[in-house]
């Protein structure tokens, strides 16, 4: 697991996309909701999970592909986020 810290004085919302989160842990932790089409079919719609991050706050622990968001990896190159290697990946069932 890894620790996120938000260096900065803004808090921030960072999206657990599903393409990044969910496909590396091999479970879909998003809310899918049932919604229709354009064309008035049913299409079920997922809603990814967030995790927010007050200032100058740190995170739990988060699973390691969190680090592979486009919002993390962004973080990381501006010195917005520092992260800690917190251990071995267990996963939390919710
Ligand atoms: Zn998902």
């Amino acid at each position: 697991m890894v620790i996120l810290k938000n260096c900065w004085s803004e808090p921030i919302e960072v999206t657990e996309l599903h393409e990044v989160v969910c496909r590396a842990r091999d479970v879909c932790s998003c809310t899918v909701k049932p919604g229709l089409s354009r064309d008035n079919k049913p299409q079920s719609r997922r809603l990814p999970r967030a995790f927010r991050l007050d200032g100058k706050a740190e995170s739990g622990p988060l699973h390691p592909s969190a680090l592979k968001l486009p919002q993390v990896i962004e973080g990381l190159r501006v010195g917005r986020f520092t992260y800690t290697d917190a251990g071995e990946v267990t996963e939390d069932k919710e």
